[in-house]
């Protein structure tokens, strides 16, 4: 059969927040577009379409008063003064080797604040409607917006819009896998190869953003980069399955710099015997977490449930299995609305005492019954009136001599009926990508950028360590319209 050809000015690949926000970005600057897609239209939005999609911001126009900090707190490992030194000077002023270290980049951080009021007002014009909706950590440190339905009224808006008003301009392949650059003499990519529903297929272009996600759905990627405890990971939800890694390939191989920390991934806590979307179990701050031995081996409230589940979830990773549970006593019922802090789908383990509880979740009671009674042992005492404050930190901390101290909320476990829920570390999304500039233009190993390639969305590479939570979809919004406005009118 021969080579399915197409041809346009700018491909896309990826149907997610930055891909559809780059292909209509686009489209809107006049220019026809190509979207490639790997799943079928009903699956359609990868990630995006299974979050509820907070965007870390004061109010419509207005991002967190501690976005930019939180964001320049988790830049890089430990910076070069020497090399850092041009940060102060205009961007185009850097030197090469500045703008292609992994680290994320002032003037990327600029870029994106400043995209992101115009994003939600750009997003409503398509007819998202963004308001204050309600998260499921009981306590938090920042300010949030959502849109109404999540990420996927954003995929559908955004999706439509090529549909209809944007028809004559926009084509979406959806089940094409998008497989390897083509690159022209001159070295300026030029399309991409891909795997469609007939067979192999080519799809040509001036310029190719790749918004194809991370990595999270490739186990081999995810073991090389990120470590051989990855095999007790997997995607917080459907989408992440789609993503495996081929844009970052396919940009790395073609000279690409690194951005952005390999080595991490978002990681959350779940239930691992559910299948509901982001399972997530954030209770622990008021329990205690112990792993299959039956010790601890964490502050479970060292800050808000926000700003301390991911590092906690990373925790989890390295016990046997990569599995802990979560222990609660009846005090658990004095957290208000605390089932707002369980999204699984499952029942709790329950028990009447703590041997039966031991007993149904398989660990050893002698060493469970020690670890609670060394905990109760450095307890301040019981906490009369309001000193426990379950919505907000409120300095109960262990005496010295734990290890690990609980820095919150510590209260005796003493008192049944028990409850524990199994948890396991997820995997949101990888943090290793593209180096990218405020173009949204992938630079190569030399801080140049690569002719004619851009990228948008989690294949950039951003983050080190901490995701700042609420500003991946932002992301994906802001750069995907960067690099669909730019690779319309660029030709360079
Ligand atoms: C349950 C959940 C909750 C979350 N909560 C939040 C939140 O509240 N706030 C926030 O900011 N972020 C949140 N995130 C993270 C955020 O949703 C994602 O990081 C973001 O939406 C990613 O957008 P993207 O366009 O880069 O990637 P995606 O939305 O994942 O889109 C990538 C697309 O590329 C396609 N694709 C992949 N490989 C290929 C290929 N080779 N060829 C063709 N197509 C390909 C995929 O099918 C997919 O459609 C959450 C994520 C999940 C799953």
């Amino acid at each position: 059969m021969a080579r399915q050809e197409y041809s346009a000015d700018v491909v896309v690949v990826g149907c997610g927040i930055a891909g559809l926000s780059a292909a209509v970005s686009a489209a809107e600057a006049g220019a026809n577009v190509l979207v490639l897609e790997r799943a079928p239209k009903d699956d359609r939005g990868g990630n995006t379409r299974y979050t509820e999609s907070f965007w870390r911001m004061k109010d419509h126009d207005t991002i967190a008063d501690d976005f930019a900090e939180r964001l320049a707190e988790n830049a890089a490992g430990y910076l070069d003064p020497e090399v850092t030194k041009d940060y102060n000077r205009p961007y185009s002023d850097w030197q090469p080797l500045l703008r292609a270290q992994p680290a994320l980049d002032p003037a990327l951080i600029e870029a994106w604040g400043e995209g992101a009021g115009p994003a939600v007002r750009w997003l409503e014009s398509k007819g998202a409607k963004f308001d204050y909706l309600p998260i499921y950590f009981l306590t938090v440190s920042t300010s949030r917006l959502a849109p109404v339905g999540g990420g996927w009224a954003l995929v559908e808006a955004l999706a439509k819009w090529c549909e209809t008003e944007g028809a004559d301009r926009v084509a979406i392949h959806y089940e094409t896998t998008a497989r390897g650059l083509i690159q022209d003499e001159d070295g300026r990519i030029v399309g991409i190869r891909a795997l469609g529903p007939d067979g192999p297929c080519e799809f040509r272009g001036n310029s190719v953003v790749l918004a194809s996600g991370g990595f999270e759905g490739n186990a081999e990627m995810l073991a090389r980069y990120c470590g051989p405890q990855t095999q007790w990971t997997r995607p917080i939800a459907k989408g992440g399955y789609f993503n495996r890694g081929e844009g970052i390939r396919m940009g790395l191989e073609a000279g690409a710099a690194p951005g952005g920390d390999f080595g991490s991934f978002h990681a959350q806590p779940v239930d691992p015997r559910s299948g509901a979307i982001e399972a997530a179990v954030v209770t622990f701050n008021y329990g205690l977490l112990v792993n299959l031995d039956g010790d601890r081996f964490t502050d479970e409230a060292p800050a808000t449930a926000d700003a301390c589940y991911e590092a906690i979830s990373r925790d989890i990773l390295q016990q046997k299995k990569g599995l802990a549970y979560v222990i609660h006593d009846a005090r658990l019922d004095d957290v208000p609305n605390w089932r707002l802090g369980v999204r699984s789908d499952q029942a709790p383990i329950e028990a009447a005492t703590l041997a039966e509880l031991a007993d149904k979740i398989g660990v050893n009671f002698n060493r469970l019954q020690a670890t609670l009674a060394a905990y109760n042992a450095h307890c301040p005492p019981e906490p009369t009136g309001d000193a426990f404050k379950a919505l907000e930190l409120d300095g109960l901390r262990t005496k010295p001599g734990l290890i690990p101290p609980k820095s919150n909320w510590s209260r005796p476990l003493d008192r049944g009926p028990w409850r524990a829920w199994p948890i396991m570390c997820s995997n949101c999304f990888t943090f290793g990508g593209l180096k990218v500039n405020p173009n949204a233009q992938v630079l190569d190993m030399d801080g140049r950028p690569l002719p004619g390639l851009y990228a948008a969305g989690e294949t950039m590479g951003v983050y080190h360590r901490t995701y700042t939570g609420s500003t991946s979809v932002m992301r994906g919004c802001v750069f995907g319209r960067i690099a669909g406005r730019h690779a319309a009118r660029s030709n360079v």
